[in-house]
Protein backbone atom coordinates (compact mmCIF):
# COMPACT_ATOMS: atom_id res chain seq x y z
CA UNK A 1 0.00 0.00 0.00
CA UNK A 2 1.50 3.45 -0.97
CA UNK A 3 2.12 5.56 2.04
CA UNK A 4 -0.61 8.39 2.29
CA UNK A 5 1.04 11.84 3.51
CA UNK A 6 -1.31 14.79 3.80
CA UNK A 7 -0.92 17.90 1.87
CA UNK A 8 0.34 21.30 4.48
CA UNK A 9 -2.89 22.31 3.98
CA UNK A 10 -4.28 19.38 6.10
CA UNK A 11 -1.84 18.86 8.80
CA UNK A 12 -3.30 20.56 11.98
CA UNK A 13 -1.72 24.02 12.70
CA UNK A 14 -1.13 22.52 16.35
CA UNK A 15 1.35 20.30 15.01
CA UNK A 16 3.78 22.77 13.18
CA UNK A 17 6.23 25.10 15.77
CA UNK A 18 5.88 28.12 13.37
CA UNK A 19 2.74 29.50 13.05
CA UNK A 20 3.36 30.72 9.58
CA UNK A 21 4.00 27.03 8.03
CA UNK A 22 1.58 28.43 4.81
CA UNK A 23 4.39 30.93 4.18
CA UNK A 24 7.52 30.67 2.37
CA UNK A 25 10.22 32.14 4.82
CA UNK A 26 11.31 34.23 1.87
CA UNK A 27 9.57 35.04 -1.49
CA UNK A 28 9.11 32.52 -3.60
CA UNK A 29 9.57 33.21 -7.10
CA UNK A 30 13.12 35.28 -7.93
CA UNK A 31 15.20 35.01 -10.64
CA UNK A 32 18.87 33.81 -9.37
CA UNK A 33 20.07 33.69 -13.06
CA UNK A 34 21.20 37.73 -12.31
CA UNK A 35 23.73 36.77 -10.09
CA UNK A 36 27.23 36.33 -11.32
CA UNK A 37 28.26 32.78 -11.16
CA UNK A 38 31.39 34.05 -9.53
CA UNK A 39 29.36 34.41 -6.39
CA UNK A 40 28.91 30.43 -6.19
CA UNK A 41 31.94 29.57 -6.99
CA UNK A 42 33.12 31.85 -4.35
CA UNK A 43 30.96 30.00 -2.19
CA UNK A 44 31.98 26.52 -2.66
CA UNK A 45 35.45 27.43 -2.49
CA UNK A 46 34.70 28.87 1.11
CA UNK A 47 32.73 26.17 1.87
CA UNK A 48 35.61 23.66 0.64
CA UNK A 49 37.76 25.46 2.65
CA UNK A 50 36.38 25.61 6.03
CA UNK A 51 35.05 22.37 5.57
CA UNK A 52 31.46 23.58 6.77
CA UNK A 53 29.78 20.98 5.02
CA UNK A 54 31.41 18.19 6.21
CA UNK A 55 30.85 20.02 9.48
CA UNK A 56 27.14 19.64 9.15
CA UNK A 57 27.31 16.32 8.16
CA UNK A 58 28.97 15.34 11.51
CA UNK A 59 26.31 17.27 13.66
CA UNK A 60 23.51 15.28 11.53
CA UNK A 61 25.22 12.22 12.40
CA UNK A 62 25.27 12.42 16.19
CA UNK A 63 21.98 13.74 15.70
CA UNK A 64 20.91 10.14 14.06
CA UNK A 65 22.50 8.13 16.48
CA UNK A 66 21.22 10.47 19.26
CA UNK A 67 17.33 10.07 18.54
CA UNK A 68 18.46 6.09 17.25
CA UNK A 69 16.99 6.59 13.80
CA UNK A 70 18.38 3.15 12.55
CA UNK A 71 17.00 1.28 15.28
CA UNK A 72 13.38 3.24 14.74
CA UNK A 73 13.24 3.00 11.03
CA UNK A 74 15.47 -0.19 10.42
CA UNK A 75 17.57 2.43 7.99
CA UNK A 76 21.17 3.22 7.54
CA UNK A 77 20.72 6.55 8.57
CA UNK A 78 24.61 6.53 9.51
CA UNK A 79 25.73 5.36 6.03
CA UNK A 80 22.94 7.44 4.09
CA UNK A 81 24.52 10.57 5.89
CA UNK A 82 27.84 9.70 5.47
CA UNK A 83 26.93 8.82 1.53
CA UNK A 84 25.71 12.52 1.66
CA UNK A 85 28.31 13.89 3.27
CA UNK A 86 30.39 12.29 0.35
CA UNK A 87 28.37 13.92 -2.46
CA UNK A 88 28.45 17.22 -0.75
CA UNK A 89 32.58 16.91 -0.68
CA UNK A 90 32.17 15.53 -4.34
CA UNK A 91 29.57 18.52 -5.75
CA UNK A 92 31.36 21.59 -4.00
CA UNK A 93 34.48 20.18 -5.34
CA UNK A 94 32.78 20.21 -8.46
CA UNK A 95 31.92 23.66 -8.53
CA UNK A 96 35.19 24.35 -7.10
CA UNK A 97 37.09 22.98 -10.37
CA UNK A 98 34.62 23.96 -13.09
CA UNK A 99 36.55 27.16 -14.22
CA UNK A 100 39.78 25.59 -14.36
CA UNK A 101 38.36 22.76 -15.95
CA UNK A 102 37.12 24.95 -18.75
CA UNK A 103 40.89 25.85 -19.66
CA UNK A 104 42.09 22.24 -20.02
CA UNK A 105 42.82 21.07 -23.34
CA UNK A 106 43.93 17.61 -23.07
CA UNK A 107 41.38 15.42 -21.08
CA UNK A 108 40.82 11.79 -20.10
CA UNK A 109 37.70 10.11 -18.99
CA UNK A 110 37.93 7.43 -16.44
CA UNK A 111 34.78 4.78 -16.67
CA UNK A 112 34.25 1.70 -14.31
CA UNK A 113 34.43 -1.28 -15.64
CA UNK A 114 31.03 -2.52 -13.56
CA UNK A 115 29.26 -0.28 -15.98
CA UNK A 116 29.87 -3.29 -19.11
CA UNK A 117 26.64 -4.42 -20.69
CA UNK A 118 28.69 -7.57 -20.02
CA UNK A 119 31.18 -8.70 -16.97
CA UNK A 120 31.97 -11.83 -19.16
CA UNK A 121 33.66 -12.93 -22.48
CA UNK A 122 30.93 -11.48 -24.16
CA UNK A 123 32.15 -8.15 -23.51
CA UNK A 124 34.78 -7.53 -26.59
CA UNK A 125 36.49 -4.88 -25.06
CA UNK A 126 40.36 -5.85 -25.31
CA UNK A 127 42.71 -5.68 -21.97
CA UNK A 128 45.76 -3.80 -21.45
CA UNK A 129 47.19 -5.86 -18.68
CA UNK A 130 50.19 -3.03 -18.63
CA UNK A 131 47.99 -0.69 -17.49
CA UNK A 132 45.59 -2.13 -16.29
CA UNK A 133 42.83 -1.02 -18.34
CA UNK A 134 40.14 -2.19 -21.14
CA UNK A 135 39.07 -0.47 -24.13
CA UNK A 136 35.61 -0.68 -25.43
CA UNK A 137 35.25 -2.76 -29.01
CA UNK A 138 31.45 -0.92 -29.20
CA UNK A 139 30.44 -5.18 -29.66
CA UNK A 140 27.00 -3.59 -28.14
CA UNK A 141 24.88 -0.53 -28.91
CA UNK A 142 23.33 0.19 -25.81
CA UNK A 143 26.16 -0.46 -23.09
CA UNK A 144 26.72 2.42 -21.45
CA UNK A 145 30.26 2.12 -21.58
CA UNK A 146 29.88 2.23 -25.36
CA UNK A 147 28.09 5.46 -25.20
CA UNK A 148 30.19 7.08 -22.66
CA UNK A 149 33.14 6.22 -25.09
CA UNK A 150 31.65 7.53 -28.10
CA UNK A 151 31.34 10.47 -26.59
CA UNK A 152 34.32 11.24 -25.09
CA UNK A 153 36.19 10.38 -28.42
CA UNK A 154 33.99 12.53 -30.48
CA UNK A 155 35.56 15.42 -27.99
CA UNK A 156 39.05 14.37 -28.22
CA UNK A 157 38.82 12.87 -25.09
CA UNK A 158 40.80 9.73 -24.07
CA UNK A 159 38.91 7.01 -22.06
CA UNK A 160 40.59 4.29 -20.12
CA UNK A 161 37.88 1.45 -18.56
CA UNK A 162 38.74 0.97 -14.70
CA UNK A 163 38.96 -2.42 -12.23
CA UNK A 164 39.89 0.15 -9.61
CA UNK A 165 42.13 3.57 -9.31
CA UNK A 166 45.42 2.14 -8.17
CA UNK A 167 46.41 2.94 -11.98
CA UNK A 168 45.25 6.06 -12.00
CA UNK A 169 48.81 7.79 -11.07
CA UNK A 170 50.43 5.88 -13.91
CA UNK A 171 47.90 6.95 -16.20
CA UNK A 172 48.10 10.66 -15.08
CA UNK A 173 51.74 10.10 -14.99
CA UNK A 174 52.21 8.74 -18.21
CA UNK A 175 49.97 10.82 -20.59
CA UNK A 176 50.30 14.72 -19.05
CA UNK A 177 46.48 15.05 -18.81
CA UNK A 178 45.78 18.86 -18.06
CA UNK A 179 41.98 17.71 -16.91
CA UNK A 180 40.46 13.99 -15.50
CA UNK A 181 36.57 13.38 -15.90
CA UNK A 182 35.99 10.63 -13.22
CA UNK A 183 32.60 8.37 -13.06
CA UNK A 184 32.67 5.99 -9.99
CA UNK A 185 31.20 5.34 -6.81
CA UNK A 186 31.09 8.50 -4.24
CA UNK A 187 33.83 6.78 -1.74
CA UNK A 188 36.78 6.52 -4.95
CA UNK A 189 35.81 9.73 -6.01
CA UNK A 190 36.49 11.59 -3.01
CA UNK A 191 39.80 10.12 -2.73
CA UNK A 192 40.75 10.49 -6.37
CA UNK A 193 39.97 14.24 -5.63
CA UNK A 194 42.05 14.19 -2.77
CA UNK A 195 44.61 12.27 -5.45
CA UNK A 196 44.14 15.02 -8.06
CA UNK A 197 44.41 18.31 -5.47
CA UNK A 198 47.60 16.54 -4.42
CA UNK A 199 48.73 16.44 -7.84
CA UNK A 200 47.78 19.85 -9.03
CA UNK A 201 45.48 18.91 -11.90
CA UNK A 202 41.68 19.79 -12.22
CA UNK A 203 39.13 17.35 -11.90
CA UNK A 204 34.96 16.70 -12.29
CA UNK A 205 33.23 13.88 -10.46
CA UNK A 206 30.39 12.25 -11.69
CA UNK A 207 28.91 9.65 -8.91
CA UNK A 208 27.24 6.36 -9.99
CA UNK A 209 23.38 6.68 -9.67
CA UNK A 210 23.45 2.66 -9.23
CA UNK A 211 26.09 1.76 -7.15
CA UNK A 212 27.33 -2.33 -7.29
CA UNK A 213 29.93 -4.98 -8.89
CA UNK A 214 27.95 -5.41 -11.93
CA UNK A 215 25.33 -3.41 -13.80
CA UNK A 216 26.43 -0.29 -12.54
CA UNK A 217 24.98 3.09 -13.72
CA UNK A 218 26.02 6.63 -14.52
CA UNK A 219 24.58 9.43 -16.29
CA UNK A 220 25.09 9.91 -19.79
CA UNK A 221 23.84 13.36 -19.63
CA UNK A 222 26.21 14.69 -16.74
CA UNK A 223 29.38 13.15 -18.74
CA UNK A 224 28.16 14.92 -21.90
CA UNK A 225 27.74 18.20 -20.03
CA UNK A 226 31.31 17.57 -19.04
CA UNK A 227 33.12 16.89 -21.45
CA UNK A 228 31.58 19.20 -23.88
CA UNK A 229 32.44 22.42 -21.59
CA UNK A 230 35.23 24.60 -22.69
S1 LIG B 1 30.15 -2.15 -25.80
FE1 LIG B 1 32.27 -2.12 -25.09
S2 LIG B 1 32.23 -2.21 -22.86
FE2 LIG B 1 30.16 -2.69 -23.61
S3 LIG B 1 30.13 -4.91 -23.62
FE3 LIG B 1 30.81 -4.26 -25.67
S4 LIG B 1 33.03 -4.09 -25.67
FE4 LIG B 1 32.29 -4.32 -23.53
Amino acid sequence: MPECKPSWKEIPESAHKSKRVDFMPYKFSFDLSKIPKAFFRELANITNEKALHRKLGGQARHLAEKFRIQELTGLEVSDALMLVEDLFDIYIRNISETQEFHKTRKRVLLLPHCARKYMDNRCQASFDPEIPSYSCAHCSENCLINKATILAEKNNCDVFILAGSSCIPKILKRNGYEGVVGVACSHELKMGGDFLQYLGVTGQAIPLTKNGCANTKFNLATVKRVLISA
